[in-house]
């Protein structure tokens, strides 16, 4: 076993502990990205991204996760493929365990572990993701100009979706179990008050069904959860729409976490309830959940960590001199 120490842990190698590594480096931090079990993060799981500044061709996700771990490594940033699996922040230095046991020592500690989309868990629906089947909406939405899709949801997040996805299609289903809305209901009145949106009420996805060859999703086959009669509908794209998961088991108790498990932090700031713990990406916002907003506050977080360092040390130094 051995131990690792620096001044700046982050926990996390996607958009958001990347971006806070590359500053963290060029601040003199020394930093270690301790990746986990998915190096690079959600974008190595898709195909093209379109929306990432900077790029006016087509760009792959995986090549544009490289291409930052790269520039993280170049300016100094130690990389180490490991999962954390245990955490002590009650003194600083915080202390981290690997899952081979491994310590991981910072003086500050960054937390970029994001947050997983919910699915169905349906055969069909993970052999179509990426062909047809989508979680998310602002990045997928774009591709299906023109085109028919369903989202599956009843919470805000699914009317949201199908709100925005009026932008690219002028028919798009909404896709709910029950036969009320749990969305706020001001956009429930939005929804409703919409000519391209229809809403079908009691119905459980039970496939994706799959064009076969290189076509993709064409149709949702449903079921009544009331009569449990079956019925098809069309769609070029479906978008499950039903919650994330922020990975934060590892921190409760810890830290504060909001009521849907996210790290809660200072409005405007990455600072979390924990002095010297900051959290950047998807794992601290439930609202944009993009890979530019992820790469903007992993950068907020390096800067936040530098100003909280410079301090302690200016005061230690003070404490020093008495
Ligand atoms: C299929 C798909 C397509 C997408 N397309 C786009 C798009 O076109 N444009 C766009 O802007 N966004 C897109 N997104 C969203 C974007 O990927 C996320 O918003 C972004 O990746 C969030 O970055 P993050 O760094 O916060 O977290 P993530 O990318 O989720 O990275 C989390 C990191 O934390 C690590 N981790 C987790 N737990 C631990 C642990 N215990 N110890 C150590 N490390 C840990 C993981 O291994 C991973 O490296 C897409 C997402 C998906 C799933």
């Amino acid at each position: 076993m051995a131990t690792h120490s620096t001044k700046m842990l982050i926990l996390g190698s996607g958009p958001a502990g990347l971006s806070a590594a590359i500053y963290g480096a060029r601040a003199g931090m020394s930093p270690i990205v301790v990746q986990g079990i998915q190096p690079g993060g959600q974008l190595t799981t898709t195909t093209d991204v379109e929306n990432y500044p900077g790029f006016a061709d087509v760009i792959q996700g995986p090549w544009l996760m490289e291409q930052m771990e790269k520039q993280a490594v170049h300016v100094g940033t130690r990389m180490m493929w490991d999962t954390i699996t245990g955490v002590d922040l009650s003194r600083r230095p915080f202390r981290l365990t690997g899952d081979g046991g491994d310590v991981y020592q910072g003086e500050v500690l960054v937390i970029a572990t994001g947050a997983q989309a919910k699915w169905l868990g349906l055969d069909s629906e993970q052999a179509l993701k990426g062909k047809g089947a989508s979680a998310c909406a602002t990045c997928d939405g774009f591709f299906y100009r023109g085109k028919t899709v369903a989202v599956i949801g009843g919470g805000n997040t699914a009317v949201e979706e199908a709100l925005y996805l009026t932008n690219h299609s002028d028919d798009v289903t909404l896709i709910h179990r029950r036969d009320s809305l749990r969305a706020e209901r001001i956009l429930q009145e939005r929804l409703h008050a919409h000519p391209n949106i229809r809403v079908l009420w009691n119905k459980e996805v039970r496939e994706f069904v799959d064009g076969g060859g290189n076509v993709g999703l064409v149709g949702l086959r449903l079921e009544d959860t009331v009569t449990g009669e079956e019925s098809r509908i069309d769609a070029d794209g479906a978008f499950v729409a039903i919650g994330h998961h922020p990975a934060t088991e590892l921190f409760r108790g810890h830290l504060d976490l909001d009521d849907d498990g996210y790290v809660a932090v200072e409005t405007g700031s990455t600072r979390t309830s924990v002095a010297g713990v900051f959290a950047c990406g998807d794992v601290m916002d439930k609202h944009y959940r993009q890979a530019v907003t992820a790469a903007g506050t992993g950068c907020m977080a390096a800067l936040d960590a530098e100003r909280f360092l410079a301090a302690v040390e200016f005061e230690e130094l003070r404490e020093a001199a008495e």
